[in-house]
């Protein structure tokens, strides 16, 4: 564990960290943070040519970051890893690129867990072609009910879209099953995955999966701010439209300024100048979650999330603390303090223990439906985390009585 936490900068200095906020964004390793100075230091071209030796370098390094992600998520081409500037991105170019398919009355299928970023684009694309959004039954385990997505899915249905797992409960959808569900009865549903909160945590694979698009920042899985990737099937890419359009996608403009031919996949999609140095230094993370695997990441989570549950229960926290996901094994934990808003248990938290921990509604707004308040505590653990951090965390919770001596 020494050798993993060694890695991150800000774990080892001075000032305590106990840093439970991942769910957020994670925390850099040296390594990432090296290679984004790295790539502004000695290379720092703008990659919209090859004419001189450090700007190939540059192309070089997307088509290898290229490379290096589709082997990640197991994509069958690396021309279908386009590079956005987050989830939020990525969807807003699905849910806009695909506006021309949908007709008034077509509908699309969504759960009431899901992100802002995987909620808004589609309502606001459903405003604009007058289709419908509509939520999804979920099991008490928090996954999409089957049996309710067969009945909801008929022809009018054309993209169903839901996350991975849901950045508030951490509940994990098995997503083999539900595209085999969805593929049976209508082969032509557009299968959307917000992987944002999964793929640092779990295994991708876009093909087993036979999905249409997926959806990921890089600054949740140990990597750079400002990078997203969207993954599309290959004829499913050609089909979308761009949502940005400027320099290094467009290939010719005609002399009326009526027409144009743009770039093909995935240049197209990448009008302006793309966020270089975080291309370069997201291999770095992917290097890094590769170094310990996903698999054993998986693991050590869960080891993580079962010790918490042990050490609530046995602190009988559950008397004085609504938990509301211990069921659920991805390493997230909302919770409330009875009687106390949990922006203060946050503050006291950070004040008294140096622990970050994050309240609010996690920008999730519709979680109200399912637990009745509209705020909670998030606590999310990643692969750096320890046991003893989690033991001082439960002596914070035993305490949080007191949190009025702290702010005040
Ligand atoms: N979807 C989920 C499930 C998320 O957790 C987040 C980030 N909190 C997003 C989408 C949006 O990611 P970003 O802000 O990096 O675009």
């Amino acid at each position: 564990m020494n050798k993993i936490r060694k890695q991150f900068p800000i774990l080892t200095r001075e000032s305590k960290l106990i840093y439970f906020d991942n769910g957020a964004t994670t925390l850099k390793p040296k390594s990432v943070i090296e290679a984004e100075e790295y790539y502004l230091k000695t290379i720092s071209a703008n990659p919209h040519t090859n004419d001189y030796q450090i700007a190939y370098q540059a192309n070089e390094i997307i088509a290898q970051t290229r490379q290096q992600t589709a082997k990640f998520i197991n994509a069958a081409s690396c021309q279908e890893i386009v590079f956005t500037s987050g989830t939020t991105f990525a969807i807003n170019q699905i849910a806009q690129g695909i506006k021309k398919i949908l007709k008034p009355g077509d509908e699309i299928l969504t759960t009431s867990l899901e992100h802002s970023a995987n909620l808004l684009p589609w309502i606001v694309v459903a405003k604009q072609v007058q289709a419908k959004v509509k939520t999804l039954e979920l099991n008490s385990d928090g996954g999409i009910n089957l049996e309710a997505l067969k009945q909801k899915i008929t022809l009018q249905t054309k993209i169903v879209t839901f996350a991975h797992v849901s950045n508030t409960f951490g509940y994990e959808n098995n997503v083999l099953e539900i595209s085999k569900v969805i593929r049976k009865i209508n082969p032509n549903v557009i299968i959307v995955v917000d992987a944002a909160q999964s793929v640092a945590h779990t295994e991708i694979d876009v093909q087993k999966w036979d999905i249409d698009f997926l959806a990921f920042s890089a600054h949740k899985m140990y990597g750079p701010f400002g990078l997203g990737i969207l993954w599309g099937k290959m004829a499913l890419l050609d089909q979308l439209e761009p949502l940005l359009y400027g320099g290094g996608m467009s290939l010719t403009i005609d002399e009326n300024l009526e027409d144009y031919y743009l770039a093909t996949t995935p240049e197209k999609f990448e009008g302006g100048t793309p966020n270089i140095s975080a291309i370069y230094a997201f291999q770095k993370s992917l290097d890094f979650i590769e170094s310990i695997s996903i698999k054993e990441i998986k693991s050590y989570e869960k080891m993580l999330k079962h010790y918490f549950i042990d050490q609530v229960k046995q602190a009988n926290l559950q008397a004085k603390i609504d938990f509301y996901n211990l069921d659920s094994l991805s390493p997230i934990v909302i919770l409330n303090v009875k009687g106390i808003n949990p922006q203060d248990i946050a503050t006291f938290l950070d004040l008294k223990y140096h622990i970050a921990a994050r309240s609010g509604s996690h920008c999730a707004r519709r979680t109200v439906d399912l637990i009745n308040t509209k705020v909670s505590l998030r606590i999310s653990f990643a692969v750096y985390n320890t046991v003893e951090e989690i033991d001082v965390l439960i002596e914070a919770l035993k305490h949080t009585d007191e949190f009025l001596d702290v702010l005040f």
